[in-house]
C-alpha cells in the first residue's frame, strides 16, 4: 500500500526536526531516518554551543534570529557560559583580529585566570573574552521537536533508509511505496547522494569530520562554572560537559559521509594544545567520537528549491552552527514552501538558495 504525505522530510537530525516541527500544522509530514533511532548523526555528537558571531555574515544573520526564537519560544535551551580565548604569542595585531572576529574583549591574563583558574599563566600571553556565549541544551531541544512534531501529527519513520527516488508527474515515489508532493533533503552529510539519487546534480557539499574526547583532568578546581576555553590558533577547544571536561582538536578533515569515529592522533594532539595552556593534566580519556560538518562551497546554508526540480527542497549546508542557526533555517523554509510574504526577509532568504551554486 502507498502511504501518501504532503512532505517527506529525509533525515532526522536537528535540521529535519525542526523544519517538520515548523511544517507540522500545516501539512501532512512523514520524517525518515535511516538509523534506529533519530539524530544518530552530526547532531548527536556537537559541542553544543552558540556563538553569534561564528560563521559568516550570512550565517551570522541566521544565528541571531534563532538565538531571539530560543529565547521566547523555547527558554530552557540557553545556559549562559561565556568564552576565554587563549594566546600564546605576544603578537597583539594577529590576536586583536583573531578577537574581533569573534567579537571578544581583550583582558588581562589575570583577569582570564580568575574566570578560569585552570588557566596556565606560564603559556598564556594574552587573552579576550566574551560573556554572552551559550551552552545550546542540544537533547532537550531535539526532544522538545520531536514531541512538537509527534503532537501534531508528523508520522516518525526510523530505520527507514530512503534509497529510490522516483519522479512521476506531479509526485514523489519513495522506495515504491510513500508518496509525496514535496521532498525536503534534509540528510546532513549525504544532501549530494540524496539529490543524485533523485537525478539532481549535487551542490558539492562537502562533509568534514571534526573529533571530541571526553577527559577527567587532575584539578581540585570546580569545572562546571568554566568558561568555554579556545586556542586562538584553533588548535584545540573545551568546555566543560556533565562532570567532566569535553576536548576537540578542532580539526578539519575532508571525507566521504560515513558513520564517523575520532582517530587518536587527532585526539592526542588536541589534549598536547589543550595542556599546553592550562595548569592540570588530563587524567583518563573517558570516551570520544567524531562527526561530519557538511559545508556549501561558500560555507552559507543551502535552502530552497532545487534550480531543476522546484518540489525538491534543500536545507542543507548546516556546517559547524547546525543548531545555532536551526530555528532561522527552518523559518525560511517555511516562508518559502508556503509561498507566503517572508516573516524575515527576502534578501536573507535569497542569500541561501541554492541556485547560486549552479
Ligand atoms: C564535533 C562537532 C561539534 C559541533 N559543534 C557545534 C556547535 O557547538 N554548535 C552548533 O550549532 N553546531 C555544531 N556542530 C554542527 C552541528 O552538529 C551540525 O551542523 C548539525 O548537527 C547538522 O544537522 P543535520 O540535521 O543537517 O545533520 P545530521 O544530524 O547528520 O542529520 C542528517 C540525518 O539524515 C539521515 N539520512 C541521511 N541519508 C538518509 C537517507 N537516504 N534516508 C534516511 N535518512 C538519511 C542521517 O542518518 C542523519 O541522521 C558541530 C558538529 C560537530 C561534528
Amino acid at each position: 500500500m502507498i502511504e501518501k504525505f504532503d512532505i517527506a522530510v529525509v533525515g532526522c537530525g536537528i535540521a529535519g526536526i525542526s523544519v517538520a516541527a515548523r511544517l507540522s500544522k500545516r501539512a501532512k509530514i512523514g520524517l525518515f531516518e535511516q538509523e534506529d533511532f533519530i539524530a544518530h548523526h552530526s547532531s548527536s555528537r556537537s559541542a553544543a554551543v552558540f556563538i553569534s558571531d561564528y560563521g559568516n555574515s550570512n550565517v551570522c544573520e541566521l544565528n541571531l534570529i534563532t538565538f531571539n526564537d530560543l529565547q521566547s519560544k523555547y527558554p530552557n535551551i540557553l545556559k549562559q557560559r561565556g568564552l576565554i580565548s587563549l594566546e600564546k604569542s605576544s603578537d597583539i595585531e594577529e590576536f586583536d583580529k583573531h578577537a574581533r572576529s569573534l567579537g571578544l574583549s581583550l583582558i588581562s591574563v589575570n583577569e582570564a585566570k580568575e574566570k578560569a583558574p585552570i588557566i596556565d599563566l606560564k603559556s598564556t600571553r594574552q587573552a579576550a573574552w566574551r560573556e554572552d556565549v551559550f551552552d545550546i541544551d542540544t537533547d532537550l531541544l531535539i526532544q522538545t521537536l520531536r514531541k512538537e512534531c509527534l503532537s501534531n501529527g508528523v508520522q516518525i519513520f526510523t530505520n527507514s533508509a530512503i534509497n529510490k527516488i522516483e519522479r512521476t508527474k506531479d509526485k514523489w515515489i519513495l522506495n515504491s511505496k510513500i508518496q509525496s508532493e514535496i521532498l525536503i533533503n534534509a540528510s546532513g552529510a549525504w544532501a549530494d547522494s540524496l539529490a543524485q539519487l533523485a537525478n539532481l546534480k549535487p551542490k558539492n557539499i562537502q562533509p568534514f569530520k571534526r573529533s571530541m574526547a571526553r577527559v577527567e583532568i587532575d584539578t581540585s578546581n570546580s569545572l562546571s562554572s568554566l568558561p568555554l576555553l579556545v586556542g586562538s590558533d584553533d588548535s584545540w577547544y573545551a568546555k566543560p560537559d556533565a562532570g567532566s571536561m569535553i576536548v576537540s582538536p578542532a580539526d578539519v578533515n575532508p571525507c566521504k559521509p560515513h558513520d564517523a569515529w575520532a582517530d587518536y592522533e587527532d585526539i592526542a594532539l588536541g589534549i598536547y594544545n589543550f595542556e599546553s595552556m592550562v595548569e592540570p593534566k588530563v587524567k583518563k580519556i573517558t570516551s570520544n567520537w567524531a562527526g561530519l560538518r557538511s559545508f556549501a562551497p561558500d560555507k552559507s546554508l543551502v535552502i530552497g528549491p532545487d534550480p531543476d526540480e522546484p518540489n525538491f527542497f534543500w536545507l542543507a549546508g548546516q556546517g559547524g552552527y547546525g543548531f545555532q542557526t536551526c530555528l532561522a533555517a527552518s523559518q525560511i523554509a517555511e516562508d518559502i514552501l508556503l509561498n507566503r510574504s517572508p516573516q524575515t526577509s527576502n534578501e536573507l532568504i535569497e542569500k541561501f538558495l541554492p541556485d547560486r551554486l549552479m
